[in-house]
């Protein structure tokens, strides 16, 4: 039978490319892979084996390609190692592929990493999942140095910006490996040892690398760690997309759902959607189905109440679906979303989601925080305000 997943069943201790990687831990997983740490004994150090499920491995070789991560994350690693924003996109090492149980695997060799953002959000242990604004600020600041890379050096959209995809790298990252192998041996496999492999369980739990200090952001210590932009695994060429349709649902920026050509500017959205979510501790936004409605029109129709304007009906006229959610109205015939006329209560725009939820102290503060998001949720696209430029941003000073 077809295992439903496709995820190769790893066990610590084992070792791949004739015996010189050595599986240690499983680090995290996604819908498409799961990720291991492993000693590369030639080369005396750890790495990061992501291992494609055997679906996502078989859909690299199929003409409705999802993506392809390996030649985007060598042109990463190849482009302009110079460049600031070159350090804040996971480093890519290697590749192979192998066959397991269930099927072919193609396994990606990167560095090794510490906690992604979801993670530490959720291990504050006071159940918050606000990050403390100054913590927030440090980070955007790097994720807008690896996008201004990525978009202006590279011709990449990454299109799945969001919080699990945004990992943090420890400063000495031998000695965080080292230690936690010391610390939690049930979790790891010394490589030292014997392999015994009747002993050996398969792993379903994964545990990231500690960085323990990033847990409590209140005693954070920015030159302790680098922020890292990782998962190319639905990225796109800017002048080659392999889909149209991009992006985590809840954080599909405006011009992907209305069938307009996309480029950059859609990750610049998802910036703005995870900067209000670091801040206010809960989706921006949430569209609904109902009874009159659809998901994607709900969700235009919030993207409207929360940044308190209409859709141009110029930029409207450009859009492959327009008449999918718009009808026109009025004696201007201006385009209106079909169901929402009288839904709309203007009580979830950002400057009020920031005043009551976010842990901005001042005034002064929330209005900075304001205008940047607001630069990042332009309705249309050439309108938002660039990677580069946004790292300018007085909020971010
Ligand atoms: P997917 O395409 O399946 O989402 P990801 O590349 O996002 O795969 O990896 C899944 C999870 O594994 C990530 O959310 C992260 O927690 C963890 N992870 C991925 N790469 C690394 C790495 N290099 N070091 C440590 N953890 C990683
Ligand atoms: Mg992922």
């Amino acid at each position: 039978g077809r295992n439903n997943s496709g995820y190769y069943p790893a066990r610590l201790g084992q070792s791949f490319e004739r015996g010189r990687l050595c599986v240690v831990r499983k680090l995290g997983w996604g819908q498409y892979s799961s990720v291991w740490l492993a000693r590369d004994k030639e080369k005396s150090r750890f790495v990061a084996l992501k291992i494609l499920t055997c679906d996502a491995t078989k859909a690299l070789s199929e003409p409705e390609q999802r993506s392809d991560e390996l030649s985007l994350l060598r042109k990463i690693a190849d482009s302009d190692p110079s460049h600031p924003g070159f350090p804040h996109n996971i480093a890519y090492l290697d590749f192979f592929d192998f066959l397991g149980p269930h099927g072919s695997h193609r396994c990606v060799i990167t560095e090794v990493l510490g906690y992604n953002l979801n993670y530490i959000r959720r291990h504050k242990g006071d159940g918050d999942l606000r990050v403390q604004p100054s913590l927030v600020k440090c980070v955007v600041k790097q994720v807008l140095k690896g996008l201004e890379y990525l978009h202006d050096v590279c011709g990449i959209v990454h299109a799945d910006i969001k919080h699990d995809n945004i990992l943090f790298r420890p400063a000495d990252i031998e000695a965080v490996a080292t230690h936690e192998l010391a610390t939690k041996p049930s979790m790891t496999y010394d490589c030292g040892t014997e392999l015994r492999p009747s002993t050996i369980p398969v792993v379903s739990q994964a545990l990231p690398l500690s960085t323990d200090p990033l847990i409590d952001d209140k005693i954070i210590k920015e030159r302790d760690f680098v922020v890292v932009i990782s998962d190319f695994g639905h990225s796109h060429w800017r002048h080659r997309h392999f889909q149209e349709i991009i992006q985590p649902s809840a954080l599909r920026a405006p011009e992907v759902i209305l069938g307009y050509k996309w480029d950059t500017p859609a990750d610049i959205w998802n910036v703005g959607c995870i900067v209000t979510e670091l801040l206010v501790g809960s989706w921006l936004f949430e569209p609904n189905v109902e009874k009159h409605w659809g998901y994607e029109e709900d969700h235009l129709a919030r993207m409207t109440e929360a940044l308190d304007c209409s859709f141009d009906v110029d930029f409207l006229a450009k859009c492959e679906h327009r008449n999918k959610f718009f009808q026109p109205s009025g004696v201007y015939s201006d385009w209106s979303l079909a169901h929402f006329e009288k839904h709309l209560e203007p009580t979830r725009q950002i400057d009020d989601l920031l005043r009551s939820y976010s842990l901005l102290q001042d005034a002064s503060q929330i209005k900075a925080a304001e205008r940047f998001i607001l630069r990042c949720l332009r309705l249309i696209p050439g309108e938002r305000t660039t990677a580069k430029e946004l790292a300018d941003d007085p909020w971010l000073a």
